[in-house]
């Protein structure tokens, strides 16, 4: 048991602790608390404690990292993939290609809805892509795709976390979020 004089000075101290520092479990638990059907609003700072480097590079300022001929991007594994940040269900490995570019493609986003489809088009880069959910940056849809859509949905591999499985995978890959 606490006693009352250091529950006294524990409540005092904690406003002035959290609004000054930045801490990941508690950014993290935050995040944890928001339900899977609304959207995740953290501010850049907040990203930045939770996510690697690279990670906050490519989702939070829109870069591209350099393709890999390795690991996620030649991955064809059955399963699922989320957001890297606010694990969102964005692709099946069911529609995932092999785009020859070093980068993981898809032909479609597991529901339309997942991603964020910028308005403006850019000859070289496509259209923006980024993760419905959270607002991070994932990647161009192009219109050089296979069938049956005809387009290329080219990610970041840092920005998909992978979930190996079949039915079912989508309540795991939650459940363990
Ligand atoms: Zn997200």
């Amino acid at each position: 048991m606490l006693s009352p004089a250091i529950c006294t000075v524990l409540f005092a101290c904690s406003p002035a602790h959290s609004s000054s520092n930045l801490n990941a479990e508690q950014i993290r638990a935050k995040l944890q608390a928001i339900p899977f059907d609304q959207e995740v609003h953290l501010t850049n700072k907040e990203w930045q404690v939770i996510m690697s480097p690279q990670q906050f590079y490519v989702m939070r300022r829109a870069g591209t990292e350099a393709p890999s001929l390795s690991g996620n991007a030649l991955d064809h594994r059955k399963g699922i993939y989320l957001c890297s940040a606010c694990s969102n269900l964005l692709y099946s490995a069911d529609a995932k290609f092999d785009s020859g570019t070093g980068w993981p493609s898809f032909w479609q986003p597991i529901r339309k809805e997942a991603v964020h489809e910028s308005n403006t088009v850019s000859a070289i880069f496509g259209r923006e892509i980024s993760c419905a959910r959270c607002g991070s940056h994932l990647g161009h849809v192009f219109n050089d795709g296979p069938e049956p859509t005809g387009l290329r949905y080219c990610m970041n591999a840092v920005a998909l976390t992978f979930h190996e499985g079949g039915e079912g995978t989508i309540e795991n890959a939650h459940a363990n979020h």
